[in-house]
């Protein structure tokens, strides 16, 4: 059996979305926010090797990873000690995009396709976007960043091509809500242009994506009134014809 394992970088974020507690509070984990030291990174990765079990790994849990001052260098070390996939099997990405210069799409795309390593083990990038306007973005993200995520994320996608390659895929992620839920067509039309017309196959999802294909991911929020969100998510789901039927709540059993 595989396990999940989050190696939390950073604790910290540079943004504030206000559907997540982690922008909401001045600690995450009851201590002061810091960042992963090279030590602990180094020797976590080396305890891997003991693990009964295939190691599902993703260097972060409440923080953005990328703002780690040496994010480069410990995703670089990770895959360069796990020829083989004597650590870890599969590794994902998961990044609001905000910090993501060319240099680091390279290296993204360098590691997603080393020889020595299975070809499915950089399984994904997770892009949390959650918008299409500027005014939406700084409601729901906190933050006047639009225009430079979308840049750093087209910028990845376009790197990605030119060097030739399927992996990692890339997940662009849209967290239904009031706010955003009446630019979900716009947000869904700009990026399924975009990989279109690069050549990839698209897939949408109202859940989890679970191909191994570049998909636009529109997700329910969880709060309080989680019936209200449900249907909201469920009707632009339907709206954009990627979900069928009338009930209220599109999630599966297992998902949160
Ligand atoms: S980018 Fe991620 S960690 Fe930061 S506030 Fe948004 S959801 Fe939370």
């Amino acid at each position: 059996m595989a396990i999940n394992l989050n190696l939390e970088l950073t604790d910290r974020c540079n943004i504030k979305c206000r559907m997540c507690s982690q922008s909401m509070r001045d600690e995450a984990h009851g201590v002061p926010m810091r960042h992963m030291d090279w030590d602990t990174w180094r020797r976590a990765l080396a305890g891997l090797a003991d693990m009964d079990d295939a190691v599902h790994l993703c260097p972060h849990w409440l923080g953005e990873p990328t703002i780690h001052p040496d994010f480069d260098r410990f995703v670089e070390y990770a895959f360069s000690v796990n020829a083989g996939n004597r650590l870890f099997a599969e590794f994902k990405l998961h990044t609001n995009g905000v910090v993501f210069n060319e240099e680091r799409a390279r290296l993204l795309v360098r590691m997603a396709n080393r020889p020595d390593q299975s070809a499915d083990t950089f399984r994904f990038v997770h892009f949390s976007i959650d918008a299409y306007s500027e005014a939406a973005y700084r409601l729901v993200k906190g933050a006047d960043k639009r225009d430079q995520v979308y840049r750093n994320v087209e910028r990845f996608l376009r790197v990605r091509q030119e060097m030739g390659a399927v992996r990692p895929h890339a997940t662009l992620a849209f967290v239904v809500q009031d706010g955003n839920h009446t630019e979900a067509r716009a947000f869904s039309e700009h990026w399924a242009g975009l990989l279109k017309a690069l050549g990839r196959q698209v897939a949408w999802s109202w859940d989890w994506p679970d191909q191994a294909l570049d998909t636009l991911y529109f997700r329910p929020l969880n709060t309080g009134d989680q019936g209200a969100a449900d249907r909201m998510h469920a009707e632009v789901c339907r709206e954009l014809g990627i979900a069928v039927g009338s009930g209220d709540r599109l999630r599966r059993a297992e998902s949160f």
